[in-house]
């Protein structure tokens, strides 16, 4: 029987231009990105300035992770303690945890069988609620509709805050996600498309959300040293009256990180590829549904997510256990409690309502979520395709 021989879990290896960049740093000992008197060449405003281009939006603020991020752009666009945040019912811990962090309260909306935000759902949830704002996620890569979206928050009054970490690189109709929202927020964690081990990126056009987002961060009276900020006016209205989180970057961090900006196009080819393989050997296989993906999504898949019907409760459990193995681990976001790196809403005791959604329960009672690192191979496609069709035939 073959087997899979490889951690689906290895994340993206830091190329030598960023080992390099890590060690310059090491050696200097400039490990904090600012400096008392030096001028604003840190690793950290350099990887802000890059990042912004590369975007195309006016400031980036480096901070210490994706969740970091998602906080301080709920809190800069105006959250207030009691407040009311609508996010995806499917997603991950940090984005429920962001909204608590925020001492706001959590309205949680479904997610349809494509695995984007139920338009409809969002805007008769927003209307209950009278919620202001929408955090948003890119969840797991897939892209709603935001031509739609954005009209209808428009309407709603919404204030839309993107969760980009799984969307890095990606773009809806030509634009990228992260500049559709008053906000956008992208992850340097190990396992998304930038490996800088830990860290966020805020990206916004807004300059008072900018200004806000660094003096929040930790920049004490430094703030001129940050290359894609604001005027100083800016600040002048901020400063004094904005409370220091501590939640920068190190440039260890943004040394590693900042070579691999360059490389996304490449890595998406890569992941897409393997993703597309993938699709077309498993849509293959009868009782295996996968997302719909329109026309206009530019997406960059490094995992892959796929449903399966006709199993109940134990054999698909089994079809999980066998699959896994031979060394295909498939996640489960449909599991009671959550394992590893899954998120289970039903779970999240400290909301106000803890609970899943009906639509959204459905939807990922079946749901399979793969991995693809950017090292697997075209056979290993194969393989593991392979290993799927046998062990539900099972
Ligand atoms: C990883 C992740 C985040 C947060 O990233 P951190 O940098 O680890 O805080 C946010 N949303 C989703 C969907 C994620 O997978």
């Amino acid at each position: 029987m073959s087997r899979l021989d490889r951690d689906l879990s290895s994340p993206p290896p830091i190329p030598e231009e960023g080992i390099a960049a890590v060690e310059g740093v090491l050696r200097s000992g400039w490990l904090h990105r600012y400096g008392e008197t030096m001028g604003d060449a840190s690793e950290v405003s350099l990887l802000e300035a890059d990042f912004a281009a590369l975007l195309g939006s006016r400031y980036v603020v480096a901070v210490n992770s994706c969740g970091s991020a998602m906080f301080l752009a709920l809190l800069c666009t105006g959250v207030k303690p009691g407040g009311r945040v609508l996010m995806n019912a499917f997603t991950l811990a940090p984005v429920p945890g962001a909204v608590a962090h925020a001492g706001a309260e959590h309205v949680l909306v479904d997610v349809t069988p494509d695995l984007v935000i139920d338009l409809d759902d969002l805007a008769q949830k927003a209307e209950a609620s009278g919620a202001r704002h929408l955090l948003l996620s890119h969840m797991r890569g897939h892209i709603a509709d935001m031509g739609r979206l954005m009209a209808l928050c428009e309407r709603l009054g919404l204030t839309v805050i993107e969760d980009c970490a799984h969307t890095m690189g990606a773009s809806w109709a030509g634009r990228p996600t992260g500049t559709f929202g008053r906000v956008g927020c992208f992850s340097l964690q190990a396992y998304k498309h930038v490996n800088g081990g830990e860290g966020g990126l805020l990206a916004t056009d807004d300059p008072d959300v900018a200004a806000r987002a660094i003096l929040h961060s930790g920049s004490y009276m430094l703030y001129g040293q940050h290359r894609a900020r604001p005027e100083e006016a800016v600040f002048a209205r901020w400063r004094d009256v904005t409370p220091n989180f501590s939640l920068r970057m190190s440039n260890l961090v943004a040394a590693a990180a900042r070579p691999q900006l360059p490389l996304l196009a490449g890595r998406a080819r890569i992941w897409n590829d393997r993703y597309g393989r993938l699709a077309t050997a498993l849509a293959a296989i009868p009782g295996l549904r996968l997302p719909h993906r329109p026309q206009e999504e530019e997406f960059v898949q490094s995992s892959i997510q796929f449903a399966v019907s006709g199993l109940d409760d134990a054999h698909f459990a089994a079809f999980l256990e066998r699959s896994r193995a031979r060394g295909v681990f498939l996640k489960w976001f449909g599991a009671k409690r959550a394992t590893g790196y899954t998120s289970v809403s039903a779970q999240w005791g400290f909301l106000s309502d803890p609970h899943t959604p009906p639509v959204t329960a459905g939807v990922l009672e079946r749901l399979c979520d793969m991995r693809i690192p950017l090292t697997l191979t075209e056979a290993e496609c194969g393989i593991i395709a392979g290993i799927i069709a046998e062990e539900l035939a099972a």
